[in-house]
């Protein structure tokens, strides 16, 4: 049965920027630390301390802004949300209320081939907070409220957050499915953060309501927190429609709610009432001025803006005239599109040089742990071995189970070099004209019992065909002399 309720969905995405230093604090940061080595006395916030401020975190929200075609604000205000909890040593989240650097934009995504949008409200800059963790054993002798023991890591206190919200306007679990993994890859692209679900470097929390036909009127909406991957997002909203449903029918009322994901038995659990925001007294932050942002610097950021995958996609489906899958696996990494799009210039068949970087390359990077970028063997080599493949000079399994390793081990000699010493041309040549010798006189057997019977012109027909499947690199002579050969053996 179809239901009578109307799904609408919004997000609120944190973001942590991949800077080398915090935000309002000196010291550098990075994920996976030990516990409390990256702090100062400004990040807990000893008294008499002032903030810092690290302009690149304004960029990065620029960079992104710009993409979604938001309004960057050129003057930047701060201020103080009050809330006291553990992971907050100041008792407030330095953060922008009512000047996100940037209002509006839109997302383009694709939901089953179809295209579709959803606005943003704004994007704003802030600071993250503490990390506390439970933990099973260890000799933390802090407790919370359960029993549970804790450690609290102010590591990431202070480090950049950005903070996406969207417009209530997706409809369901798939919008947002689709959307993420958009967004994901977008952020990636622009290399402002890692994206990082299980790291809390991409975290999205979710606003589920419920309306009749076009009256909101009275409804109230839930929002679920603690969502660490896309798919729980996904599942969440899903046990959301489903449990409020539920409520609906049975004439009783939402609540406005935050609950926490339940990956266990993938439900939602109820974490508390929805605070005000008038509870978080917000005041101006006068301790970091206005940060004023030039137009120079905004048009510096839009003029080196990378194109967006979607875009990028469709140049690479066009002029490559790549498969949307080999693009999709491109646009997952920047880094391999980028070393494919060099390639390109030396080798015009896209797809087979896609391939061999997909294929065995990647399989390489897999085995050696390395990026593409960490790969020491010379594009130009790469390029000369790619090419005796497609001429077909040696073949496809020699020149990727052997010579790419050995093009590692030697990174300045040239391919052609290194194939001679190996000794591995001249057989794999000839091999190859066999097979090909062998496939033209199993395919024209009807010719080779005339030529068996006298007529023997047929063996420039034969010579012909084997030269045109070899791209005209085999010799001749060489090739004739073969064909007679064979003949006599096998025929
Ligand atoms: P608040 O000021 O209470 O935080 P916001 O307007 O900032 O509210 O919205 C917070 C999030 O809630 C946004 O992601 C927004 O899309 C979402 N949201 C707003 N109204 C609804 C609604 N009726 N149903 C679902 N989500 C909503
Ligand atoms: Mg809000």
């Amino acid at each position: 049965m179809e239901s009578k309720y109307i799904p609408v969905i919004g997000l609120e995405i944190h973001l942590q920027l991949n800077l080398q230093n915090k935000m309002f604090s000196p010291e550098k940061f990075e994920y996976g630390a030990p516990n409390n080595t990256l702090t100062t006395p400004i990040t807990l916030a000893y008294p008499g301390t002032l903030p810092t401020f690290n302009k690149e975190a304004l960029y990065s929200a620029i960079k992104l802004g710009l993409s979604f075609g938001s309004d960057i604000s050129n003057i930047n205000y701060f201020d103080r949300k009050t809330y006291f909890y553990p992971d907050l040593p100041k008792g407030y989240q330095i953060t922008q209320d009512k000047t996100p650097i940037c209002k509006g934009g839109r997302i383009y995504f694709d939901v089953n081939g179809k295209e579709e949008y959803i606005n943003l409200t704004r994007i704003h800059v802030e600071e993250d907070t503490a990390n506390i963790k439970i933990i099973k054993s260890g000799n933390s002798n802090i407790y919370n409220n359960n029993g549970d023991k804790i450690t609290l890591d102010y590591n990431r206190c202070g480090a950049a957050l950005l903070e996406i919200v969207t417009k209530p306007e997706f409809k369901n679990s798939d919008e947002v499915f689709y959307f993420l993994h958009e967004l994901r890859r977008i952020v990636r692209f622009l290399k402002i953060s890692n994206c990082n679900m299980e790291e809390g470097s991409l975290r999205c929390d979710v606003n589920v309501s419920l309306t009749q036909g076009n009256s909101k009127a009275g409804q109230n909406r839930v929002e679920v927190k603690n969502l660490n991957s896309i798919k729980n997002v996904k599942t969440a909203i899903e046990y959301e429609i489903i449990r409020q449903s539920e409520i609906l029918n049975n004439n009783n009322q939402i609540k406005n709610e935050t609950r926490t994901f339940v990956p266990e038995n993938n439900t939602t659990k109820f974490m508390r009432l929805k605070e005000n925001s008038s509870d978080y007294r917000y005041t101006r932050e006068f301790n970091i001025p206005p940060i004023v942002i030039s137009d120079n610097e905004i048009n510096n950021i839009k003029n080196n803006l990378e194109t967006l995958p979607r875009e990028y996609k469709k140049k690479l489906m066009s002029e490559y005239n790549l498969s949307e899958y080999i693009s999709d696996i491109f646009l997952e990494n920047l880094d391999m599109l980028h070393y494919f799009e060099t390639l390109a210039k030396t080798i015009t068949n896209y797809e087979t040089l896609a391939n061999w970087l997909i294929g065995p390359i990647k399989k390489l990077l897999n085995k050696y742990k390395i990026e593409i970028n960490e790969l020491n063997i010379d594009k130009n080599n790469l390029c000369e071995l790619i090419t005796l493949v497609i001429d077909n000079k040696i073949s496809y399994s020699t020149a990727t189970q052997i010579v790419l390793e050995k093009l590692i081990e030697n990174p300045l000699k040239p391919t052609q070099e290194l194939i001679k010493e190996l000794n591995l041309t001249q057989d794999l040549e000839t091999n190859y004209i066999k097979s090909m010798i062998n496939n033209v006189l199993t395919e024209y057997s009807n010719k080779v019992v005339e030529y068996k019977n006298g007529k023997k012109g047929i063996l420039g027909l034969f010579v012909g065909e084997v030269m045109k499947r070899t791209k005209n690199k085999a010799n001749p002579k060489i090739t004739s002399e073969l064909i007679q050969k064979a003949i006599e053996e096998n025929y």
